[in-house]
């Protein structure tokens, strides 16, 4: 039987933690032949809440699931972890301003990156869903000097997910007809979900939807704004799909993306497109051998590039703001 792989997951105890950590024991992040072993790190207060989960978690009597253990320690919770799940953040609250958002942020993310660093094992791989992502994933990577700042990713493959789906509906089309799509740049309202590269069962997607009006004023907003939907909706956040979403990330990265197709996902530029040197952004990306590698060579066109600099240009921002307040 092989080694199990150890997962931490953080933030356990809430929304997106009670979706995500019965796929991650029942094998749906790493596949069916591994087995993991679960760290759960939550605040203290958290603690207690985490216990029960994991009490669930037991009763489903997971052949894959190894172990669990529940920290409120990062150094304890990062020590010798393959794959670390950020989902604990803190979120914005009514009146709060964004210099004491990315504070709060950064007062969770810079130990969580340190602990990384100091006790981590080689192969960490570190996924940041609780936002503001991006630039918390910058905090953390910032402060694992030793660890490849490619090691250190950000989730859109929910946007992404969104606009596939949305896309789908539109065209009648399956999802599984739908290829190179991508979402550039924050996860956040500036995103810039594209379908310029996108094929629809091998047609160009831009002349099967052949409506830029269409893509301007539904799409674009509907994708962007999905999450404040569900939550008028549902009257909760979309925390099933979020951890979908941190299972298909994570599942494709040590995997692989299937050939020929890409996904998206926000890994540290290389320049790539314009995108400032080690900014965590979006990108179309493939995964082979367990690396992330960024789609080379698209010709992206006026429309497509005042909206990438627009989204690109909020990321800059934020990580000027957190360099400000001393946190990377
Ligand atoms: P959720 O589990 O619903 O969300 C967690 C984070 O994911 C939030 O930052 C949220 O951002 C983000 N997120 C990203 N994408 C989505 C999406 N599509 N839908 C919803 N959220 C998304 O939050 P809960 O409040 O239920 O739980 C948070 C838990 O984290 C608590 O148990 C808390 O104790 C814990 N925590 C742990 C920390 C630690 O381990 N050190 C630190 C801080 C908190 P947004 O707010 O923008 O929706």
């Amino acid at each position: 039987r092989p080694t199990p792989v150890n997962v931490t997951v953080t933030g356990a105890a809430g929304q997106i933690g009670y979706a995500l950590l019965f796929r991650v024991a029942s094998g749906q992040l790493l596949g069916p032949d591994t087995p993991v072993r679960l760290r759960l790190l939550e605040i203290p207060q958290g603690v207690k809440a985490a216990e029960g989960t994991a009490m669930e978690l037991d009763d489903c009597a997971f052949p894959l699931l190894a172990g669990i253990d529940i920290v409120d320690d990062p150094r304890a919770g990062f020590e010798g972890a393959n794959v670390a799940l950020l989902v604990g953040a803190r979120p914005r609250t009514a009146g709060m301003e964004r210099g004491d958002l990315l504070s709060a942020n950064g007062g969770i993310f810079k130990p969580q990156g340190e602990a990384i660093n100091a006790g981590a094992a080689d192969d960490i791989r570190v996924l940041v869903v609780g936002n503001p992502a991006n630039t918390n994933a910058l905090i953390a990577a910032s402060h694992a000097p030793d660890v490849p700042s490619s090691r250190f990713t950000a989730m859109t493959r929910l946007d992404h997910n969104r606009a596939l789906s949305q896309l789908a509906k539109k065209t009648g089309a399956a999802v599984t007809d739908i290829e190179q799509l991508t979402i550039w740049g924050n996860h956040s309202a500036t995103q810039y979900p594209d379908i310029f590269h996108a094929s629809i069962g091998g047609r160009p997607a831009a002349e099967v939807v052949n409506d830029q009006a269409w893509l301007e004023n539904d799409f674009i907003p509907t994708v962007a704004k999905r999450g404040a939907a569900i939550i008028e909706a549902r009257g909760a956040s979309s925390a099933a799909s979020a951890a979908n979403a941190a299972i298909d990330h994570v599942h494709d990265w040590v995997n692989g993306t299937t050939p020929g197709g890409w996904t998206s996902a926000a890994i540290v530029s290389d320049g790539s497109y314009g995108v400032p040197e080690g900014l965590i952004s979006s990108f179309p990306v493939t995964s082979t051998g367990g690396e992330w590698e960024i789609v080379q060579g698209l010709e992206i066109d006026e429309f497509s590039r005042g909206r990438i600099d627009a989204s690109v240009a909020e990321l800059v921002e934020e990580r000027d703001a957190v360099k400000g307040l001393g946190l990377i």
